[in-house]
């Protein structure tokens, strides 16, 4: 009988007490450095919530540094137990090196190293799709993570990144997505390729724009959708906007001229759930 079945290779364990172990020095360095991140399509997720999302999720996992407290932990041991078997190296080491790798004072038990994935725009099929949120030069890690765990809670289908954005899989990017990170697709592409993709779409491509001329209560957002939101400073570009079918605006009060990204997204993504379940 055939099978495709490949048994993987074993992690090991390492314990590390000095500072200027290589794989600390690698580990901070990728924490520090998106060219390091870039280079290597590594990252570092802090915490146990996150560490049992990525082995669910089925990520790819290089390093599981590991504190005293976790070492305590039946749940950072189960984390440590499948990031071996999927050929992770574990580490153990003090708090003081666990602090040090994340530059954070109060240590979470585990910290992961993983690798990186992302989609190209042909992975998408929209027959298969809900809404995916299209971020245009998105730049804030903080709004991007909180937008791709706001995705994740409404079941969006993804995020679309388009352009130079910030860097997804850097620490507070990572840190704000609460794990939804390992869960939520994030498909990257040249606003060029995004605006080819979009000739093809067959549902509705609904803009968000500060000159909206429609509410955005008031569109059909029969699925699948593309939801562009725009850059924190200069909105959605003319390219994008023009693209759109809709564009619409969300009407404020006040003196604020805008909302911010992670906001009005949430406040959209919440609209367009609650027009699919009629409430
Ligand atoms: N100065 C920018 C501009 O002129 O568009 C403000 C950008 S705003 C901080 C970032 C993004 O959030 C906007 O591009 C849009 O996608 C969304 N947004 C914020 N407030 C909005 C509103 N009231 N209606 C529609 N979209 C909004």
């Amino acid at each position: 009988m055939s099978t495709d079945f490949k048994p993987q290779r074993q992690g090991s364990v390492k314990q590390i007490t000095s500072h200027s172990n290589p794989i600390v020095k690698e580990i901070k360095g990728l924490v520090a450095q998106r060219k390091h991140r870039r280079d290597s399509g590594l990252f570092v997720a802090e915490g146990l919530k996150l560490a049992t999302d990525a082995m669910e999720a089925g990520w790819g996992v290089r390093y599981l540094a590991i504190g005293p407290e976790g070492r305590e932990n039946k749940m950072a041991l189960e984390a440590a137990a499948k990031a071996k078997a999927r050929g992770a190296l574990i580490l153990e080491v003090n708090n003081a090196i666990l602090s040090g790798l994340t530059r954070r004072d109060n240590p979470q038990m585990v910290v992961g190293v993983y690798e990186q994935k992302t989609l190209p725009l042909r992975a998408i099929d929209p027959d298969q799709s809900k809404t995916w949120v299209c971020l245009d030069r998105v730049r804030d890690p903080g709004n991007l993570g909180t937008i791709i765990r706001t995705a994740d809670a409404v079941g969006a289908s993804g995020i679309i990144l388009i352009g130079e954005t910030t860097d997804p899989f850097a620490v507070e990017a990572v840190r704000a997505t609460m794990g939804s990170l390992f869960h939520m697709p994030l498909v990257r592409c040249s606003e060029q390729e995004f605006i080819s993709f979009r000739k093809s779409w067959p549902g509705p491509v609904v803009g968000t724009h500060l000159r909206g001329d429609k509410d955005y209560r008031d569109v059909d957002y029969k699925e699948p959708v593309l939801l562009m939101m725009g850059n924190e400073q200069a909105g959605l570009s003319d390219e994008l906007a023009d693209a759109c079918s809709d564009l619409v605006k969300i009407p404020q009060e006040g003196q604020a001229d805008s909302l911010n990204l992670a906001i009005a997204t949430a406040v959209m993504l919440f609209e367009v759930r609650r027009t699919h379940l009629k409430l």
